[in-house]
């Protein structure tokens, strides 16, 4: 196959972040960002790393992700770069909530779409902007594979002890209620991405990986396949996140109905976007609630505790669901740059094998890197995630592979 070039396009209900990737090297050729779709003051930031490496801005009311679609197309064309180029293989969309059905990246079609949108009620933000984008990208290449890269995908492995709540089976069912978890594409690569910094297959390790950014979940990852991670039906389970609670007593809900009067859409919001670090102590950044601490502040430090005290409880239960560990990696934001965060989260297991080496652990690198002690019988890894080279890595291979099947017929 000829053509090497996929574009990632990761659509949001008022922003697209679009990265263009050559497979053949793994090279990204330009990546850019369009914010603010529908407002006055949307911006376009381009930046074409193939050529001078100068990004590019517009400033001006950009109406929606049609209109958006075609800027950055016209940007990609500026450089050589364009949807028309018989380079472009495929384009590759992330798509938040594949639901039970989509276990694999797949090609899209009305099949696809139909099911992705049957999907909306469990993923009532995410997938209705993802479908905005795939339809926009297939009206403008029709003739190209659009592939669905879906988050939830890594996780379908998860046996249904994992998987489901312990509630009445029937209105589960009923409501699609169960268990999906997120950012499967990060726990994905970062995953096989520990085995070979171990120099071992992915299917002859066991991994916890915690992807800690603004969003933050981890997983158990055994021989390169997800046994459980801690999103959920949404992702609000789990980590303490930025601005999500993760785990608290569902009765904390009905309680803030009864006694505060406040209705379900005002809950969504308190728990997803003012809860977290942000509802603890007033900053969601990491790097601010370090700085906070040093200077002696106790509501940053209780903040700071109360994240770790979470991570340190899913690093002891994914322990004991795996049995045997061989890695903890650490990804994301916080977790590729926090140092304090590793050290604190695995301060006291020495036990179980888990120690970081204080050395080690304050290097800063954008390399995947070992930051445990030599003697620890559990390998402590800080992994930069890549989403984006992921989706563009399984969208090849999935365009790749048709290609190959048809040369064959
Ligand atoms: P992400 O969602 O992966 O982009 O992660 C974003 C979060 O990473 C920010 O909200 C910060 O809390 C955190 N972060 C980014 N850089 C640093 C840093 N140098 N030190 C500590 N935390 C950081």
């Amino acid at each position: 196959m000829t053509a090497t070039r996929i574009l990632v396009l990761n659509s949001g209900s008022s922003s697209v972040k679009y990265q263009l990737l050559d497979m053949s090297d793994n090279s990204r050729l330009a990546v850019g960002l369009v914010e603010r779709i529908g407002e006055e003051t949307s911006r376009l930031k381009h930046t074409p790393l193939a050529g001078d490496g100068r990004s590019r801005e517009q400033n001006r009311p950009i109406a929606d992700h049609d209109e958006a679609l075609k800027a950055v197309a016209e940007e990609l064309s500026q450089d050589g770069l364009g949807l028309d180029s018989p380079e472009l293989a495929a384009i590759g969309h992330r798509v938040v909530h594949g639901g039970k059905r989509f276990t694999q990246p797949t090609v899209i079609d009305d099949a696809v779409l139909k099911e992705v949108e049957r999907l909306i009620p469990v993923a009532p933000l995410h997938n209705p902007a993802n479908l905005t984008g795939i339809r926009t990208a297939m009206s403008l290449r029709p003739d190209l594979p659009q592939v669905a890269v879906f988050d939830t995908a890594f996780h379908t492995t998860m046996p249904e002890s994992a998987a489901r709540y312990a509630i009445d089976v029937e209105t589960a069912d009923a409501h699609r209620i169960r268990r999906y978890g997120f950012h499967g594409t990060s726990h994905a690569y970062v995953s096989r991405k520990t085995a070979e910094l171990l120099g071992k297959r992915p299917e002859d390790v066991n991994v916890i990986v915690l992807h800690l950014g603004n969003g933050a979940s981890a997983s158990a990852v055994r021989g390169g396949m997800c046994v459980d991670t801690s999103m959920g039906l949404t992702p609000l389970e789990g980590l303490v996140m930025g601005t999500r609670s993760g785990d608290v007593d569902p009765a904390v809900i009905f309680h803030l109905m009864r006694v505060a009067g406040m209705s379900a859409d005002e809950i969504d919001v308190l728990l997803n976007k003012k809860s977290g670090l942000i509802g603890l102590c007033g900053d969601n950044d990491m790097r601010e609630i370090r700085r906070r601490i040093g200077e002696g502040d106790e509501a940053a430090r209780l903040a700071f505790d109360i994240y770790v005290h979470r991570l340190k409880k899913y690093i002891g239960a994914y322990y004991a669901v795996l049995g045997r560990v061989d890695a903890v990696a650490f990804t994301a934001g916080v977790g590729e740059n926090a140092a304090p965060v590793r050290e604190a989260a695995v301060a006291g297991l020495e036990e179980l094998g888990l120690a970081v080496d204080g050395a080690l652990n304050a290097v800063r690198s954008d390399e995947p890197r070992i930051v445990s002690p030599e003697y620890a019988r559990v390998a402590v890894a800080v992994v930069p995630t890549d989403e984006e080279l992921e989706i563009a890595r399984q969208t090849y291979a999935l365009v790749a592979n048709r290609a190959g099947d048809r040369q064959e017929n």
